[in-house]
């Protein structure tokens, strides 16, 4: 297709739901792939000019630490940006940048780094409380309150990491239900358990056709069985649910996707894959591990009004401790209480984590996140304008305070449509980001958060920076 010729989204897409945020440019034009190889030179040979420190840092903990990382996210080539310390909405690095955190611990500081309460908080528990009872404590059980009010759920169990909290969720569908076998979305991540490794994000040579996916299953891995349907397709659903119903435990699906860039339902497609699962008697597990509390007070189930059987919740709901939660339906828990699903955890629960928790619940009033994501929507908008006036083969997608540019002039639905969006383009765009002091998550399948901490100030620091590039791709 020539630089000029102009292009209109598709008119037949289904209408999305309308708790989530999409907004497609009316018109676009290609963008040209030299231009994008050539700034994307160009950007990786200023990045070296200006981290030497997080270079070399990387060197020296390359030496004991795989990747030298703790977590193989936290990597990119040739390194990434090493930290030194965080306050607010701001990152300051080992070479004395100041960065703009827009990745804020993959949502996980959503109050914001250093947040006074959950210091008060967690220093209390640090000085005065104490740190670990291994018994039953006040602070456990008025958290457990609080989050079944919030979160609308019978019953709660805390664990340590979102990873956990999918593999008791999991194991408690299998003990209540009597079968093992699951279904997961193709291309979802939920964590490091063997049955949710299945279809992570595979080469599409290796998952067979769009309307019959087979599961790619790592070599490491024991998963189990388990089936792969694509987001929003229920005939996929409807096809797998009917022939292996009888055998199948639980759907885990993050209710909006946020592992590939944001993905958001179809209108109707939660409602329906809930009434699809009550016909099966297969438990819906939301993994609420993104969404949580980043998609509004009482996370993404609430907010798009299907209410699944069990939830997981990590990332936002411990400001920045580590802290996660399954829980939902009191017969479902109820494997916990008669022992046929058992659940332990040194850590679980502990006074440490709960003061934060608490903090963070104190702090996420429906005021409070109301105002962030104004924050976000007006940053969305004024990219949107952008798009526009530089006819840009972009959208934007944002669920509460988060959003992200998806670099295709259609709307992604499911994985295979994120596989075929502009990946130069989305590297680009984050690398010119991080050159400009703005960091946002690497991996290109993620999306910034505003978090309580960000202002409008600083959102429009990520709009020029948008802008910017707009225009260095059209000169
Ligand atoms: N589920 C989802 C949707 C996630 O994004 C993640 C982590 O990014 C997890 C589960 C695993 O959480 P954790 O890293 O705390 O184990």
């Amino acid at each position: 297709m020539s630089e000029n010729v102009l292009t209109q989204p598709a008119t037949s897409v289904p209408a999305h739901d309308p708790g989530t945020y999409r907004r497609l440019p009316a018109q676009s034009r290609p963008v040209d792939p030299a231009v994008v190889a050539r700034l994307l030179a160009a950007e990786w040979e200023r990045f070296t000019g200006w981290s030497g420190a997080s270079g070399e840092h990387n060197l020296r903990a390359s030496k004991t630490l795989p990747l030298g990382v703790t977590s193989s996210f936290q990597h990119w080539e040739p390194y990434p940006i090493s930290v030194a310390s965080a306050r607010g909405a701001w990152l300051t690095d080992v070479d004395g940048n100041k960065l703009l955190d827009l990745s804020m611990g993959f949502g996980a500081m959503l109050v914001g780094h250093l947040h006074p309460t959950v210091v008060a908080h967690v220093t209390e528990a640090l000085t005065s409380t104490g740190t670990l009872f291994v018994t039953p404590s006040p602070q456990a059980t008025e958290m457990s309150e609080r989050f079944c009010e919030r979160f609308q759920l019978d019953m709660v169990r805390f664990t340590n990491s979102g990873t956990e909290s999918l593999m008791y969720a999991i194991r408690a569908a299998r003990a209540y239900t009597e079968r093992k076998a699951i279904v997961k979305i193709e291309g979802g991540y939920h964590g490091g358990y063997d049955a949710l490794q299945v279809s992570v994000k595979p080469g599409l040579d290796e998952i067979g056709p769009a309307d019959a996916p087979t599961p790619q299953v790592p070599f490491d891995v024991e998963a189990g069985t388990v089936h792969v349907v694509a987001y929003n397709d229920l005939g996929q659903l409807t096809r797998v649910l009917e022939q292996h119903g009888r055998d199948i435990a639980a759907l885990v699906v993050e209710p909006v996707i946020e592992n590939l860039s944001i993905v958001v339902p179809d209108e109707g497609y939660l409602a329906a894959v809930r009434a699809l699962c009550d016909a099966h008697g297969v438990v819906l597990i939301f993994d609420e591990v993104k969404t949580g509390l980043t998609a509004g007070y009482a996370g993404a189930a609430q907010r798009l009004g299907v209410t699944p059987d069990l939830i997981t919740l990590a990332k936002s709901i411990g400001g920045g401790l580590p802290l996660a939660a399954f829980g939902g339906r009191r017969d479902v828990m109820e494997v916990v209480v008669d022992g046929r699903m058992a659940h332990f955890g040194t850590y679980n629960g502990n006074p440490l984590v709960m003061a934060a928790a608490k903090a963070v619940d104190e702090i996420c009033t429906h005021e409070a996140l109301a105002g962030a994501e104004a924050v976000n929507v007006r940053a969305l908008d004024a990219i949107n304008a952008v798009i526009d006036e530089y006819e840009l083969p972009a959208h934007t997608v944002g669920l509460g305070v988060k959003g992200c540019v998806t670099w295709s002039t259609t709307p992604v639905r499911n994985y295979r449509d994120y596989k075929a969006t502009d990946f130069g383009l989305a590297e680009l765009s984050w690398l010119w980001g991080v050159n400009r002091g703005i960091l946002t998550p690497p991996g290109l399948d993620e999306q910034w958060l505003v978090s309580l901490a960000h202002t409008d100030d600083d959102m429009a620091t990520l709009v020029d920076d948008v802008h910017t590039l707009a225009q260095a791709l059209r000169a």
